[in-house]
C-alpha cells in the first residue's frame, strides 16, 4: 500500500461522514425551502385568508390539487362526477333579531334593547314570562326544583366556554341569561356567535335560547327589587351561596337568518398495492377566516399561516414523498378538509360520507399548526392513550431515533382539531407533531397570533419542527401502509 492510497482512506474515513452530514443538512435545508414555499403561497393575500366559497377557496384547491396530481397522485373521493373535490354543504345560521322584555309585577321593566342578546341556534326560539333566578357563577348548578321554567342568570366572569349554560339548561332551566361582567362585551359574544352557528346541510339544529346581558342593563333591571347589582356579586362570592329568585320575569326571543356555504374537502390518494387491506389517512385542514379584522387596522385578512397553512404544507410534502415510493400494501388518503374553523364541519362530512367504509382506515394522522418547534424537539401526541396506535407509534420512532413526549398534556386539545371528528366515528386519529410536545409554543401561540391577522409569514419562520414532521409522518405511513407491520384485524 503507498502512501497515496492510505492517504485515501484516511481522507474517505475523515470526510465521508461529513459528507453524509452535510447532504442531511442540504436535504434538510431543502425541504424546510419547499415548506416555505408552500405556506407563503397559501397565507398570501391573494388566497384572502382561505374562506369557504370564495375565490381564496378555488385558490387554495386549485395549489393542493395541482400539487398531488403533479405527483402522480390520483383522486381518492370515489365519485368520477367529484375527482378530488368532495362538495361539503354548510348552513350558517346568524343572529338575526333579538328581543327581551324583563316585567316586574305584570309591569314592563326598561332595559335598553341594545345591552342584551337572544341568540339561538335555530331558526326561531321562544321563552315567555319566565321568572328569572340567580344562579351566581354557576360552579354549583342548583336542583331541578329551583330552576325549571326558569330563567338562570349567570355571571360569566370571562369565562367563553359553554359549559355552565349547557349544565344549567340539563338541569332544567329555560334558558341562561349570562351577565356580561368580566372582559366579554356583548359585541364580542355576537361576532364569536356568527362563527360557531354553522352545521352540515341537513344536521338538525336545537331550538335552544342563550342571551346575553351587560352587568348595567341588569342593575337598571334590578331597580326596585330588594336586590341590587352588587348583593348579588357578593352573594356569589360567598362560599355558602344558594340560588336567588329575583323579583323579575323575562320573554326572550330569537330570529336566525340562514346562509349556505358551497366549499369542498380536497380528497387525493396514493394507491397501495393490496387496497382490500386496508388505508392510511393523513388530514390538515385548509379552511381559515378570510377577512377577519375591521377598519382603521391596516391589515385585514387573517392569513393563517401557522393555522393551517403549515399543516397543509407539511400535507403536501408527505404527499410527495409517500407518491415517489416505495408503493405500499395500503392506499394512503390525504385529505384537506374544509370548514374547520367553523367546527369541524369538513371531517365531519368526510366522515359521514367517506369514500371507502371507515373501519378501513387502520390509522389516521392530523395535522394542525405546525411551524412552532426547532428542529431536533421529540414528538407530542394529541391523543395519547385514546387508540390502538401508541406502541405502532412508539416502534415508529425508536426505527427513526425519535423521541417521544409521553405525556396525555397535550389531550387537553383533541375536542379542538379535526382528528376528533374522526375519533367521533370510531376511525384511530392522533396528531403526532414535534410542535405538541411543548405546549409552552402551543399556549404562546393561541396568547398572541393564533386566529389574528398576525398569523402570518415572517422572516426567519421557524419550520425545522415542521420539517422533523414530514420526515416522521413520512415514515409512520410506511409503517401502518405495510400489511406485515400493521396486519389487518380480524
Ligand atoms: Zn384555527
Amino acid at each position: 500500500m503507498n502512501r497515496v492510497v492510505l492517504w485515501l482512506i484516511a481522507a474517505s474515513l475523515t470526510f465521508e461522514p461529513l459528507a453524509a452530514a452535510s447532504r442531511q443538512d442540504k436535504e434538510a435545508a431543502a425541504l424546510r425551502g419547499q415548506l416555505l414555499t408552500h405556506i407563503t403561497i397559501l397565507a398570501s393575500d391573494d388566497f384572502a385568508g382561505r374562506e369557504p366559497g370564495t375565490e381564496g377557496e378555488a385558490k387554495t384547491l386549485r395549489y393542493i390539487g395541482q400539487n398531488w396530481s403533479d405527483f402522480g397522485m390520483v383522486s381518492g373521493t370515489n365519485d368520477p362526477g367529484h375527482p378530488w373535490f368532495a362538495p361539503v354543504t354548510l348552513v350558517g345560521r346568524q343572529p338575526d333579531t333579538s328581543r327581551a322584555v324583563f316585567t316586574r309585577r305584570g309591569k314592563r321593566v326598561f332595559v335598553p334593547q341594545d345591552q342584551v342578546l337572544v341568540i339561538t341556534s335555530g331558526k326561531r326560539a321562544l321563552v315567555e314570562n319566565a321568572p328569572m333566578t340567580f344562579v351566581g357563577t354557576g360552579e354549583v348548578i342548583p336542583a331541578r326544583a329551583e330552576l325549571a321554567g326558569r330563567i338562570a342568570v349567570l355571571l360569566d366572569g370571562g369565562r367563553e366556554d359553554s359549559k355552565r349554560q349547557n349544565a344549567l339548561l340539563a338541569a332544567g332551566a329555560s334558558g341562561v341569561l349570562t351577565v356580561l361582567d368580566g372582559d366579554r362585551s356583548l359585541d364580542h359574544v355576537a361576532a364569536t356567535r356568527q362563527r360557531e352557528a354553522y352545521a352540515l346541510a341537513g344536521a338538525e339544529l336545537g331550538g335552544d335560547i342563550d342571551a346575553f346581558i351587560s352587568a348595567s342593563a341588569l342593575s337598571t333591571a334590578l331597580n326596585g327589587t330588594k336586590f341590587n347589582f352588587a348583593m348579588l356579586t357578593a352573594a356569589a362570592a360567598d362560599r355558602k351561596f344558594f340560588p336567588l329568585p329575583l323579583d323579575l320575569t323575562v320573554s326572550l326571543e330569537a330570529t336566525s337568518r340562514e346562509t349556505r356555504i358551497h366549499t369542498h374537502n380536497v380528497i387525493g390518494k396514493v394507491p397501495g398495492k393490496r387496497p382490500e387491506l386496508g388505508a392510511v389517512l393523513l388530514v390538515a385542514h385548509w379552511d381559515h377566516f378570510g377577512t377577519c379584522a375591521q377598519p382603521p387596522a391596516e391589515h385585514l385578512i387573517c392569513n393563517g399561516a401557522i393555522d393551517n397553512a403549515s399543516g397543509l404544507a407539511v400535507l403536501i410534502e408527505v404527499a410527495r414523498r409517500l407518491s415517489k415510493g416505495p408503493q405500499l400494501d395500503r392506499d394512503v388518503y390525504l385529505l384537506a378538509t374544509t370548514g374547520e374553523e367553523l367546527g369541524l364541519l369538513g371531517a365531519q362530512a368526510f366522515a359521514e360520507n367517506p369514500p371507502i367504509p371507515l373501519a378501513q382506515f387502520v390509522a389516521a394522522f392530523n395535522i394542525d399548526s405546525v411551524a412552532l418547534a426547532p428542529a431536533g424537539r421529540p414528538f407530542g401526541i394529541v391523543g395519547n392513550g385514546m387508540t390502538r396506535l401508541d406502541a405502532d407509534i412508539a416502534a415508529v420512532a425508536k426505527q427513526q431515533k425519535k423521541n417521544l413526549a409521553i405525556d396525555d398534556k397535550a389531550n387537553a386539545y383533541v375536542k379542538r382539531q379535526d382528528g376528533w371528528a374522526l375519533l367521533q366515528h370510531d376511525v384511530p386519529a392522533v396528531m403526532v407533531s414535534s410542535s405538541w410536545s411543548d405546549l409552552a409554543l402551543v399556549e404562546h401561540f393561541f396568547d398572541t397570533d393564533y386566529h389574528r391577522p398576525s398569523d402570518v409569514v415572517r422572516p426567519g419562520m421557524e419550520l425545522g419542527g415542521a420539517a422533523d414532521d414530514v420526515e416522521f409522518l413520512t415514515a409512520l405511513a410506511r409503517w401502518f401502509g405495510d400489511a406485515k407491520k400493521v396486519p389487518k384485524r380480524p
